[in-house]
């Protein structure tokens, strides 16, 4: 698709950052192109709409970027999958490992029902450990996880290995 190449193109890679040795994959310059932003969400409406997906789950910080104008277009419930101590209502937590210590991703309680059909937002997919946890929050709850979709995989993390064989969709593989 002519429009991945732009999608690439648009995120800016920085050096050392937050710490050094890492390279971060900045979506921030993709979202400074409309035409881009609107492409970006366009390929994954374009995917999922006509699926029966009847809940978009973001994940903290990015996946609230792209996850809500995705279910506006598919006609989804868009549920905020956050760190912990933000929700203000009854949650049910997921903790997963980092490369140094844990962290943990909240749900409200109510938010999903048995039967509901989700698709997992995120900007980036790394080790896979964050959409597990998601995954995990979903499925506790009753939901059935169709796939997950992120912008940016880093494929030689091999994250998608950890995902239990759910399907991934994503735009840009970066190194
Ligand atoms: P994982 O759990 O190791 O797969 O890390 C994925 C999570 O970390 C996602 O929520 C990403 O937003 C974030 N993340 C890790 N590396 C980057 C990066 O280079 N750019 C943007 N987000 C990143």
């Amino acid at each position: 698709d002519p429009r991945i190449e732009g999608i690439a193109a648009s995120i800016r890679v920085v050096p050392d950052f937050p710490k050094k040795g890492i390279m971060f994959q900045d979506i921030t310059t993709l979202l400074l192109d409309p035409k881009t932003f609107k492409n970006t969400v366009d390929l994954f409406v374009e995917r999922y709409l006509g699926k029966d997906i009847s809940v978009v789950a973001g994940i903290e910080a990015r996946g609230f970027i792209f996850g809500p104008p995705i279910a506006l277009a598919i006609g989804a419930k868009f549920i905020p999958l956050r760190k912990p101590r933000k929700l203000p209502g009854e949650v049910i937590s997921e903790k997963y490992v980092l490369e140094y210590g844990t962290d943990c991703l909240e749900m409200h309680v109510g938010a999903v029902q048995p039967g509901d059909r989700a698709l997992v937002v995120d900007d980036l997919i790394a080790t896979g450990g964050t959409l597990c946890a998601a995954m995990n929050l979903l499925e506790r709850a009753g939901a059935e996880v169709v796939e997950c979709a992120c912008v940016i995989e880093l494929p030689e993390l091999k994250g998608r290995e950890k995902l239990n064989g759910k399907p991934l969709y994503i735009l840009v593989e970066s190194r």
